[in-house]
């Protein structure tokens, strides 16, 4: 049986790789169809930080699809909670692109969502999605390489977690079990749920600026030139993956969509154009799984508690520590903890992360696997934070 393919280029600057590697594609399908493109633009950020997919990867994107016979194309993205979806395209230059090849930009969350049932869902069993995806005939997913605290990666199955209407986003960290115990985090669980009812036709990763560390939102960027682009959602990904530096087979919710829509995880069940492709390899750097906690006034219980629930942590006292003065215990320290072996908190602390329940009658409790900092906020000071900055993707 012929491999599905995977066409990587890179050290071109973001243009002229994913021309290379489309043009290595048969594009044949696109002749005559309704393109919609669904970047990473959660951000209203500016170019070349590593927060968005690079203008100019939509740009040629767009030429290509245009070349290839497409009959109308678009581009869509519902950003982060608090973010101005079309702010969020002019800061990042999309709005520039969009205007010089004359294609519509949709702001998803203007329009009323569609809710899909995920029958086989661990996690989700219903689910708001952005009904302008429907109304086109190919989906391709372009995301921006970029390590992820919480989920390893983020790339392209992961960037469909960006049709979701609104705050349908925040709730996939905030979910639980619908039946039965996995070893998995729910949040790989639940990308992987969506998955199996949204999927992209093509997906072209932008590898040109990324971001390594502590991504999607604290790391840094990363410059990496590669491109990977392919119709096989999960091929994708891995050589994505590989072009990172990383492995597949490490990302939770990759592995959990191979085993759940059967799609191999091997980087040797595809066929990659060119078959020598490392010389564009440019490793990142993960995230980090044991960060020093250290912030003044503050006590952290930290016990067996995850990379996810401890980065979160860090987010969270880096944004909102000056905040925390009012709810400081009678020993002058503000008190915190994650991890499902914490057993000797204060009475009063703060308990964040689903791990940390059988303790809620000993203070604040904040349920999430893990919460999202402002969801943290919220549940200590009863009112939400002052600035919208987006943190959950
Ligand atoms: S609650 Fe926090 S520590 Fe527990 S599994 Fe979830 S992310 Fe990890």
């Amino acid at each position: 049986m012929k491999k599905p393919i995977v066409s990587i280029a890179g050290k071109q600057g973001p243009f002229e790789n994913v021309k290379k590697a489309l043009s290595a594609l048969d594009l044949g399908i696109i002749k005559g169809k309704s393109v919609l493109i669904k970047p990473n633009i959660g951000r209203a950020a500016t170019v070349g930080r590593g927060y968005n997919t690079h203008p100019q990867t939509i740009a040629g994107v767009i030429e290509m699809m245009k070349e290839a016979g497409a009959s109308n194309i678009a581009v869509g993205e519902s950003p982060l909670v608090g973010i101005d979806t079309m702010e969020a395209f002019t800061k990042g230059g999309v709005t520039e692109v969009a205007k010089k090849y004359e294609v519509k930009l949709i702001d998803f969350d203007a329009y009323p969502p569609v809710s899909k049932s995920i029958p086989n869902g661990r996690v989700v069993s219903e689910t708001k999605v952005c009904s302008p995806i429907y109304e086109y005939d190919i989906l391709v997913s372009v995301p921006v390489a970029k390590t992820h605290m919480h989920t390893g990666v983020t790339l392209g199955i992961k960037n469909m977690k960006g049709c979701l209407y609104r705050h349908e986003k925040v709730r996939y960290h905030q979910m639980e079990y619908l039946n039965g115990s996995f070893t998995e985090k729910t949040l790989d669980s639940a990308i992987s749920d969506l998955a199996t009812i949204l999927l992209p036709d093509l997906t072209v990763v932008d590898g040109y600026i990324g971001m390594e560390g502590l991504g999607p939102s604290g790391g840094k960027a990363k410059q990496s030139d590669f491109c990977v682009a392919s119709f096989h959602p999960l091929g994708a990904d891995v050589y994505g993956c590989i072009l990172m530096g990383l492995k597949a087979d490490d990302i939770p919710h990759l592995r959990l969509v191979s085993r759940r829509l059967n799609m191999p995880l091997k980087a040797n069940a595809y066929e990659t154009i060119p078959a020598k492709y490392e010389e564009y390899i440019s490793p990142y750097e993960v995230p980090p799984t044991n960060l020093s906690v250290e912030f003044e006034n503050i006590k952290v219980y930290d016990k067996e508690s995850c990379s996810a629930c401890l980065s979160t942590l860090m987010l969270f006292l880096r944004r909102f520590k000056d905040d925390m003065t009012p709810y400081v215990l009678p020993d002058g320290k503000f008190h915190i903890a994650i991890g499902k072996g914490v057993d000797n908190a204060k009475e009063g602390t703060v308990f964040v992360g689903n791990c940390t329940r059988f303790m809620k009658d000993k203070g604040i409790f904040i349920k999430g696997c893990p919460p999202v900092p402002t969801r943290i906020y919220e549940a200590i000071t009863g009112r939400e934070p002052d600035e919208n900055e987006p943190e959950v993707e």
